[in-house]
């Protein structure tokens, strides 16, 4: 879309897009970026690069005119990012870096480093090193001076944060919970007073158990279960903790799945605030309308309202006149 400037408020106004031809049209023009990209040298170093995480569009430019200029791609499963490659036409050598090699591989892909090689390192999908391999060959890599970067593209994390509807202005990645339910229990008591929106990833094996301890622990909090983003079966569900763990009991768990929780929700009302409003209301209605009235708009329980009010007008001097 775009835009100019209408002399007469000097604010934007739209103009009427026009068909573009297909010389001009953002088919035109992704291939003309491509075709720069691909023209220029890529220098030697080490290129962590972000891949989709369930839809082959999401691949940048620029990710695309990397692998296929880099002289080597590790990757977690090569049978499994060979499609990707292959849908790109990018016919870059695939070589396996997983948790189960990475402490062997990891010398080898330092020394290629040394020899001026461009290294690109791929997870089976979304961003590098996030739950994925990589960590200690980029803190190693920079530790002998290579050169790292690191090309932004698709991580399920920001997915889910963005359509869930939770607070976005602070987030807390947590990664996978542990999988026995005591240990899990003990991580959500860690992270209950974390005043940001919790994000976990999560095995669908394990997705009602994990809700329940969840909700055991940080309570009725807002929720969502994210399931198959990006995909064609993409479902987002809202609801609280306790909702979602009886509705994840009741399905069958297909697909991958990202939960994310709410900030704690706000702390309780100090005695100092409960007993000012009571006052007030005491000033003016019964100390039965009172505590009715300042439990509703506190939020607070009423046997904790009602024993405040009554230690109020105790200490209250006594009207009697000797
Ligand atoms: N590095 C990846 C990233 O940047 O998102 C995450 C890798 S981690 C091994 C895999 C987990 O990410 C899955 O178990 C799931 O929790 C989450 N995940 C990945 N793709 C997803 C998708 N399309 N929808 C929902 N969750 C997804």
């Amino acid at each position: 879309m775009t835009s100019e400037s209408d002399p007469a408020d000097g604010q934007p106004s739209a103009v009427e897009p026009t068909n573009p031809s297909p010389a001009t049209g953002p088919a035109a023009r992704a291939q003309a970026e491509i075709a720069r990209l691909l023209a220029e040298p890529l220098p030697p170093g080490l290129y962590l690069v972000a891949t989709p995480i369930g839809n082959l569009a999401d691949m940048t430019l620029r990710a695309i005119a990397t692998l296929a200029r880099a002289d080597v791609i590790f990757c977690e499963d090569t049978r499994h990012s060979r499609t990707l490659t292959a849908h790109y036409a990018i016919t870059t050598h695939l070589v396996p870096y997983h948790e189960h090699n990475a402490s062997r591989e990891r010398p080898k892909i330092l020394s290629q480093l040394a020899q001026g090689r461009r290294i690109a390192l791929i997870s089976d999908a979304g961003t590098p090193l996030i739950s994925d391999p990589g960590y200690k060959l980029v803190r190693d890599a920079l530790e002998a001076g290579y050169h790292v970067e690191s090309l932004p593209g698709a991580s399920a994390t920001l997915v889910a944060l963005t359509t869930s509807g939770l607070p976005t202005d602070a987030f807390f990645f947590a990664g996978f919970m542990p999988p026995k339910s005591a240990a899990r229990r003990t991580r959500a008591l860690e992270l209950a007073t974390i005043p940001s929106t919790l994000i976990f990833y999560e095995a669908p094996s394990r997705i009602a158990e994990s809700l329940a301890d969840l909700a055991a622990v940080l309570g009725p909090r807002p929720a969502v279960v994210a399931r198959e983003l990006t995909k064609r079966f993409e479902t987002i569900q809202r609801g609280t903790l306790d909702t979602l763990a009886d509705a994840a009991a009741t399905l069958e768990p297909r697909g991958e799945y990202v939960i994310l929780v709410g900030p704690p929700i706000e702390t309780e009302a100090s005695d100092a605030t409960i007993a000012a409003l009571l006052e007030t209301l005491l000033s003016t209605m019964s100390l039965r309308d009172a505590v009715r009235s300042a439990t509703d708009s506190l939020g607070v329980p009423k046997s904790r309202v009602y024993d405040l009010a009554i230690a109020l007008r105790d200490a209250q001097p006594s009207d009697d006149v000797e």
